[in-house]
């Protein structure tokens, strides 16, 4: 079975929507990959840190998913990276209230040996240096890097967010970090100014509207499932990433035709991840539950039509 490295926070996150307030909860982008990637039931190892402050249970919540813990550093005299957010009425943006390092500023990770072969590697949002770190262990050139990142580290890291950018083969990024990435509107140049900077693949997250999958001139979109209850987004960006990674780990074929697979299911797992408060949904969600979403999304996608 292929093995699979992913890297990110590991968090508290208090959320605002418009349909109530949580307090510290579990979150982070690992948090959300692993969970969407152990749908796969892939050999997964997560590298992150936390602090003192943090729950023995979310680890082991983590550990039942089968994904290794032994990579997630506790720093136990410190306290674990929080993020606070409040999203609008329109539940598609968002403020970031407050985003607080703590023992992620001086985080060196390290990946366990038995994963540093592994062939597929999930670089999820944290620190580009941190990402670097984790790539810099490898002992073997991985078949696929993905990278994730976000608006955070464009303003207070671009250089360094640069030469990872320049590292990896596919990115993940949402529609609005790609314009402020490349200073360009259209979606299709600024795919292709980030082409030009290293990945060949290219994902644009559009939230409800969907994800975009470019390489060279080719190009596959993906609808959001229409959901009549969406209500907390947190999350959604990096459970599509982890059902991204998952899929293709879990097929081991990475051309074109299979990320678009790949990218059906992410979008079918975020489509989960948002009907409840942070990991809540993710925490329970069934095979059989997929299953049937994967259908509507089959449906809602089928037409036949005759060119003449
Ligand atoms: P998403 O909604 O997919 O963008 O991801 C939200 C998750 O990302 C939350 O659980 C946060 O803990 C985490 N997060 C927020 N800001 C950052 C950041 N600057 N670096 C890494 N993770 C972050």
């Amino acid at each position: 079975m292929s093995k699979l490295v992913i890297v990110g926070t590991v968090a508290f996150d208090a959320i605002e929507t418009p349909f109530g307030k949580t307090d510290k909860i579990l979150g982070g982008a690992a948090t959300f990959i692993g969970l969407a990637a152990s749908q796969f039931n892939v050999d997964a190892a997560a590298v992150s840190v936390v602090g003192g402050d943090f729950p023995q249970d979310y680890l082991d919540l983590l550990a039942n998913k089968n994904i290794d813990t032994t990579g997630i550093e506790i720093v136990k005299e410190g306290k674990t990276f929080f993020w606070s957010g409040k999203y609008h009425n329109d539940m598609n943006t968002r403020d970031t209230l407050a985003t607080e390092l703590n023992v992620l500023a001086d985080f060196n990770p390290v990946v366990p040996e038995d994963y540093k072969d592994a062939d597929y590697v999930m670089l999820g949002n944290l620190h580009p240096i941190v990402q670097i770190g984790v790539l810099e262990q490898m002992t073997k050139k991985p078949k696929l890097v993905v990278l994730d990142t976000m608006n955070f580290w464009m303003d207070n890291a671009l250089e360094d967010l640069h030469k990872i950018i320049s590292k990896v083969d596919v990115i993940t990024i949402n529609d609005e970090e790609a314009r402020q990435l490349t200073g360009e509107y259209s979606l299709v140049v600024a795919a292709r100014k980030i082409h030009e900077m290293g990945p060949k693949y290219v994902v644009i997250k559009k939230g409800e509207h969907g994800a975009l999958l470019f390489h060279n001139d080719n190009v596959f979109y993906a609808p959001a499932l229409p959901l009549e209850e969406v209500f907390d987004p947190t999350g959604a960006g990096d459970t599509f990433a982890g059902g991204f990674i998952g899929y293709l780990t879990k097929t081991d074929d990475i051309s074109f035709d299979n990320m678009k697979n790949a990218v059906i299911y992410g979008s079918t797992l975020a489509s989960f991840c948002v009907e409840k408060f942070g990991t809540e949904r993710m925490q329970t969600l069934s095979r059989q539950d997929v299953h049937k979403r994967l259908q509507q999304f089959s449906d809602l996608t089928q037409f036949d039509i005759e060119l003449s």
